[in-house]
């Protein structure tokens, strides 16, 4: 498996974006609760263009989430048509770009269309990438039964069950004690 580091930089965007929704965060709680800390994830991860700073941006931004969540559990077939759309929908067409310090790479809508509509064509356009590689199956949701977190699973070996180690040492502990007890 081999993706280009935008690819990889998108899905880990695409994944921390995806496990701030409650169920799947590190506090249990909702972690896009303000634009503040929607911007934070956004300095994070880099993101470059067009920032509204408001709450219509963050409640699209929030849809987008759960549309991305849903994409993660969709069979191969399914995301290539779900991948296709969102392409679709947002007239997506790619170009070479330089800017920000970054040199020639790959966009597909311009820097001031809405945050929400490039989060998810930059997502499709790595998307993509998985599909046509044949690698859909590394995108994973967390085995711990008390989690919702999802992850992309760039091991060599391609053996990861958990979205973090937290929730692996979690789940272990459990057996762990379990065993014990048996
Ligand atoms: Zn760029
Ligand atoms: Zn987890």
């Amino acid at each position: 498996m081999h993706f280009a580091p935008d690819t990889i930089e998108s899905l880990d965007a695409a994944v921390a974006l995806c496990n701030t929704a409650a169920a799947a965060s590190r506090s249990r709680t909702e972690e896009l609760a303000d634009v503040d800390a929607l911007l934070a994830l956004l300095d994070r991860f880099r993101y470059s263009g067009r920032r509204d700073r408001d709450e219509p941006e963050r409640l699209e931004v929030l849809a987008t989430r759960a549309r991305l969540r849903a994409l993660w559990r969709l069979t191969r077939d399914d995301a290539a048509a779900e991948v296709n759309t969102m392409l679709a929908d947002a007239r997506a067409m790619p170009f070479l770009i330089r800017h920000d310090g970054y040199d020639w790479h790959l966009h597909a809508t311009s820097l001031d269309a809405p945050l929400a509509e490039r989060i998810r064509v930059e997502t499709a356009m790595a998307l993509l990438d998985v599909i046509r590689d044949d690698e859909w199956e590394r995108l994973r949701e967390c085995a711990a039964p008390d989690c919702d977190g999802v992850f992309t699973d760039f091991s060599r070996n391609g053996s990861k069950r958990f979205c973090s180690v937290r929730c692996g040492n979690r789940v272990n502990q459990v057996l762990f004690r379990e065993r014990g007890r048996g």
